[in-house]
């Protein structure tokens, strides 16, 4: 069991940004720097930079958490742990994140989605304590869900990507979608690049009370159904930039959510569904923290030491 004054870092890989954290085991955050996402030639010697200067300071880090956009290694038992898939990203495809940035720092290293590393953030200091089974949503540059079920993020040859789920198009919307894979699954509908591309200009600038939201809301809505008809989750969080910037989409999202299930599925949790489908309780922590949860994971073992590894 980790000591709450220890001292954590983290990294949070995002599609546009990366956030470097340096927090205690209580979750309370002391430091965070950002680096733009942009090249791995450029990111990585950013981000190893300040986790040094960090590691070199008087806040020495007993602990070092990677929270990544997908997909990612991260079965510890794979040749290729800690590598980035087959990816769009221009230049991140096979990039060993986790050797590339723990290289040198002689502490463990933990390493999942962004999404899990939120999810774990929102069950250890956030409003998933008392959980074993609910869902983190991330709608920003991507879509991606970390879904906790019985307590563990669910996987089996790899972490899940339900954010690429194929689903019932609103009737009446033939947008292809701009999911370079899939066209129209669920981040090619309703991620912030995918509504700029239908909308022809950045997300932040549509009005809020634009009908594209409605396009956005049911291709959340869509996904939440299966989400919710899969695991039945006791509660889902919604966060990621779309979603803290645009919050009048949570009631398109919770109303098109009970119409979708049409009453098939019937539970305390939807007859509360203003209290089931929430913005994170760490609100836009429960990102930078997500790397931090995976860090208190690891904290105080040999796991994921580099000098195992090399
Ligand atoms: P990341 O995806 O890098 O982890 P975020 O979750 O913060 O980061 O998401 C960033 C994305 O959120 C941007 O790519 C943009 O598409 C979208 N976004 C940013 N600001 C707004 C806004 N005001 N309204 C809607 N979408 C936004
Ligand atoms: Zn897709």
């Amino acid at each position: 069991m980790v000591m709450s004054n220890a001292i954590l870092a983290g990294v949070e890989l995002g599609g546009t940004k990366c956030v470097c954290v340096l927090a205690t085991a209580a979750g309370e955050i002391l430091a965070e720097e950002r680096v733009p996402t942009g090249s791995p030639g450029e990111a990585l010697p950013a981000i190893k930079t300040i986790l040094r200067g960090w590691f070199e300071s008087d806040r020495a880090f007993s602990a070092l958490g990677i929270a990544s956009f997908g997909p990612v290694e991260v079965d510890r038992t794979s040749p290729r742990w800690g590598q980035i898939g087959q990816t769009p990203k221009p230049g991140w495809s096979g990039v060993a994140i986790a050797q590339e940035l723990s290289g040198g720092l002689p502490v463990p290293v933990a390493l999942d989605t962004d999404v899990t590393g939120a999810a774990l953030a929102e069950q250890r200091w956030g409003a998933a304590a008392e959980l074993r089974d609910f869902a983190y949503v991330t709608v920003g540059t991507g879509v991606g869900v970390g879904l906790i079920v019985d307590g563990s993020p669910i996987g089996g040859f790899g972490h899940a990507e339900l954010g690429h789920m194929r689903i019932a198009r609103m009737p009446s919307d033939s947008w292809p979608g701009s999911c370079p894979y899939h066209g129209d699954c669920v981040e090619g509908l309703a991620a912030g690049p995918a509504i700029a591309a239908r909308s022809g200009i950045r997300a932040s600038l549509i009005a809020p009370h634009d009908p594209i939201w409605n396009y956005v809301g049911h291709a959340i809505a869509q996904m939440l159904h299966n989400i919710v008809l899969t695991a039945t989750p006791r509660r889902i969080f919604l966060g990621g930039g779309v979603m803290t910037a645009q919050p009048q989409l949570f009631p398109i999202i919770r109303q098109a959510l009970l119409q979708s299930i049409n009453g098939y599925v019937s539970s305390p949790e939807l007859d509360r569904i203003d209290e089931y489908v929430v913005a994170p309780g760490l609100g836009v922590r429960a990102g930078p923290l997500g790397p931090i949860a995976l860090a208190a994971g690891v904290a105080g073992t040999e796991s994921g030491r580099i000098s195992r590894i090399a």
